[in-house]
């Protein structure tokens, strides 16, 4: 890090204002912002991350998947493009931190770049990603930028094709459109978001700053237990073949397991589903939901081999047939050790303590990660609240943040 940077800072007060302004956009009484990607607020606070960039003198652009950008040109001509980012949307009736945080520290670090009049090796973009929140489709944005949008991702988008249609359209954008937005990975020297934890590990730990190094990957299933339906009255319980004893047996082993071999990682039986359902009549089909999400590919291998077994096991003691039906795997996502470490370097030339951890959440990150060094700084949550508007992390810790993500940029900018 060149000297002369050291004591630099962002504008605290000025990255609060905004930080204020912009949660004003789609206020909710209790505290919280009502965003959802393309609803009126949502457009309007897109509207105004433009003019608040443009104002800040950033060349503003929208590209064909709506990523709303702020670009400053401190490179030489022809240099990679750092980027920096999150997302303005947010769930129904989330927290008004939940990647706002990001997008507002990523503008107040250019503006400081360019208050100090700093040339750097690379350009800095700030960039706020459509629909990170999957209210139609998730990650589009990011998909879209990192050139991995296929059709698949948009084919059965949430709420109807249709309505995804119009909303497009009100944004200015089409479904052809969408795919036109991806860049050039050798174009990107890489991207950076600050993001609050949305878990209470951090702010449990008394730590600034949580170095993410890994976002999880996530497989589901369903899994259907097979008895035999007879009558609730009359077939003694030791002759029955009751899908409904398997079905809890595997529940029940899902959190001995986890617990037992794989302590930092979840495992979630999130729904059951009983046939014929009926008081009367001993259940015939039991259908399990299941994901579990871990931060290595092997580790996800690892935990499937152990839960199919156990699975296996339940529906042999009560006599079951099984049927297991893979439903979706997103891959982990690691993010760049040498971005880890920039943050690490930041964090320790600020005096701020840190934490390595991993990403129990999805984010704008993980499609990135594939094609730019990519890293992301995680901000404590008190109390873990998120998707809510108790969502609160405090107003230090933003600062402290957004200063880490300065600094880091500084860092990946000049090597
Ligand atoms: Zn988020």
């Amino acid at each position: 890090m060149t000297k002369s940077f050291v004591n630099l800072r962002i504008n605290a007060d000025r990255f609060r204002a905004r930080f204020d302004a912009l949660a004003s956009i789609g206020a909710r009484p209790e505290g919280g912002a009502h965003r959802p990607a393309f609803n009126q607020a949502h457009l309007e606070a897109r509207r105004w991350f433009l003019e608040t960039a443009r104002a800040a003198g950033l060349e503003t652009a929208v590209d064909g998947v709506g990523n709303h950008s702020g670009l400053l040109r401190c490179g030489p001509s022809g240099a990679l493009i750092l980027l920096l980012g999150s997302h303005l949307d947010t769930v129904p009736r989330g927290g008004r931190f939940d990647g706002a945080l990001g997008v507002m520290a990523a503008l107040e670090v250019l503006q400081t770049v360019k208050d100090h009049g700093l040339t750097l090796d690379t350009h800095l973009e700030a960039v706020d990603f459509t629909d990170e929140e999957g209210h139609y489709a998730n990650f589009v944005g990011s998909l879209g930028l990192a050139g991995r949008l296929q059709a698949a991702h948009i084919q059965s988008p949430r709420g109807g094709r249709e309505r995804f249609r119009e909303a497009l359209g009100q944004a200015g954008l089409s479904e052809e459109s969408l795919f036109t937005a991806g860049r050039d990975p050798a174009s990107l020297a890489g991207y950076l978001e600050l993001h609050i934890e949305q878990g209470g590990r951090l702010a449990e730990q008394k730590v600034n700053i949580g170095i993410v190094t890994g976002i999880v990957g996530i497989r589901s299933f369903k899994i259907c237990f097979l008895g035999r339906a007879d009558h609730a009255g009359t077939k003694p319980i030791a002759h029955r073949l009751d899908a409904a004893q398997g079905a809890s047996a595997f529940t029940l082993a899902v959190r001995e397991v986890m617990l037992a071999e794989f302590p930092r990682c979840v495992a979630t039986v999130g729904d059951m589903g009983f046939a014929p359902g009926a008081f009367n009549v001993v259940p015939e089909i039991v259908t399990v939901s299941l994901e579990f999400r871990a931060d290595e590919e092997a580790k996800l291998d690892r935990i499937e081999a152990r839960l199919r077994q156990q699975a296996l096991d339940a529906a042999e003691r009560f006599g079951l047939k099984l049927e297991i039906r893979h439903l979706d795997s997103t891959a982990p996502a690691p993010m760049d050790k040498g971005v880890q470490a920039a943050i690490a370097g930041a964090c320790e030339m600020l005096s701020l303590g840190y934490l390595p951890l991993p990403s129990g959440a999805g984010h704008d990150a993980q499609c990135l990660a594939p094609v730019c060094p990519t890293g992301m700084i995680f901000l404590p949550s008190i109390d873990g609240f998120s998707h809510s508007a108790r969502e609160f992390t405090r107003w230090e810790d933003c600062v402290h943040g957004a200063n880490a993500l300065l600094h880091t940029a500084l860092t990946l900018a000049q090597s």
